[in-house]
């Protein structure tokens, strides 16, 4: 039979740069990391980053749902994982069969852990949550006594971390972080003064880790920069970061458009001479957002074509868009379409994709789904 060649439209993964980033992260810091790889690993792909990562010496990981964790108990990482979202109580049973660690943010989650840990006879392993200005989930930092005392006390729990999220970490200049740090260490300081010990204090995402030293504690938990993309645009990282991820598609139809003909959905792009038009076999779909689309005064998207940039024309549709060659441009069938990532001395960066959609580089990674083939390398 004839081998099956996959789409043209795929996921360029650089492990060694992930490796790089890692690296570089643990150096900056000197203190344990816990990549979180939450979403597909940032869109990633879950279990290939989870495997590599661990590989390179990670000693943790961080995912959002107990979902994510069981699937990587599935795919044989042994690693602690700590689910970082808040628990439903139906599901912490699951937690305890697959030995995730727990956040735990009130009396009654903690009430709810200690039910079930003791029906199957086996100890949990949580991590206290504190609000210290996220306003998401987690004890309010001025009422958290309460909660670390009978945490502390519990049979059938083990107090193996403590924690917040910052909001504001990855602005420089931002007031809040300091005010979140003052308001988690003195949360930590009730811990000494009932004499307890003193659990793991983790509090640094991304922006804490390249921005406020005084954050880091006893381990870190960057998620984004672990993928080689920043936080916010502000500033300029500290230490070099290598973008991973590659997303690549080829031409598959070309076409001279006449002058006053209109190009995709509602018809709101017209050709203003004759022109080369190229259709990309890409769209929201697989995750790359119609705000990508042109409006009808302006390009937002491009990609790069021979080396050269393009503007996306016409509206991005469900699994395929235009883009506007010129009047003189050239592209012959399968050749190669760069939407993030490299191609002859020019590059588009993931923040570029989010500019132009007006949106964050992370929704731009984690909306890339699993129709995207990935490819590791
Ligand atoms: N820690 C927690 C609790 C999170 O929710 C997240 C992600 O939102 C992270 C760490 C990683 O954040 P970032 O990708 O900004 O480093």
């Amino acid at each position: 039979t004839t081998p099956f060649i996959q789409r043209p439209t795929r996921i360029q993964v650089d492990l060694d740069a992930i490796s790089h980033n890692l690296r570089a992260i643990g150096d900056h810091v000197r203190v344990p990391v816990m990549p979180i790889v939450k979403a597909n690993a940032y869109g990633h792909g879950l279990v290939a980053v989870a495997r590599h990562l661990v590989a390179q010496g990670t000693g943790q990981l961080g995912v959002a749902f107990v979902e994510e964790g069981i699937a990587l108990r599935q795919a044989g990482i042994t690693v602690p994982i700590l689910v970082l979202g808040g628990i439903f109580g139906p599901q912490v049973a699951q937690f305890l069969e697959h030995d995730l660690e727990i956040t735990v943010s009130s009396l009654d989650k903690l009430r709810q852990v200690e039910a079930a840990a003791q029906a199957m006879n086996r100890k949990a392993v949580i991590h206290l949550k504190v609000d210290t200005g996220m306003e998401r989930i987690g004890v309010h930092s001025e009422s958290a006594a309460p909660l670390i005392e009978a945490a502390v006390a519990s049979r059938w729990c083990m107090v193996k971390g403590v924690y917040s999220h910052l909001a504001c970490s990855d602005d420089p200049r931002s007031a809040m972080t300091q005010l979140q740090l003052e308001r988690f260490l003195e949360t930590c300081a009730h811990f000494e003064r009932i004499g307890a010990p003193m659990p793991i204090r983790h509090l640094a995402n991304s922006g804490g880790v390249l921005h406020f030293p005084e954050t880091w504690l006893d381990m870190v938990r960057p998620g984004i920069i672990t993928y080689g993309v920043l936080p916010g645009d502000s500033a300029r990282p500290p230490f070099e970061l290598r973008p991973a991820l590659s997303l690549v598609s080829q031409v598959v139809y070309f076409k001279v458009v006449k002058a006053g003909r209109t190009v995709s959905y509602g018809a709101t792009w017209m050709a203003p001479h004759d022109t080369r038009i190229v259709t990309v076999p890409i769209g929201y779909g697989d995750g790359y957002s119609r705000a990508l689309s042109s409006s009808a005064s302006s390009s937002r998207g491009e990609v790069l074509i021979r080396g050269e940039r393009h503007p996306i024309v016409g509206r991005v549709c469900m699994d395929q868009f235009m883009v506007d060659l010129g009047p003189q441009g050239s592209a012959w069938n399968e050749d190669e379409v760069v939407l993030i990532g490299h191609q002859g001395g020019d590059a588009i960066a993931c923040e570029d994709v989010a500019r132009w959609a007006e949106t964050i580089p992370y929704e731009v990674l984690v909306g890339l789904n699993e129709r995207i083939p990935r490819e590791y390398r």
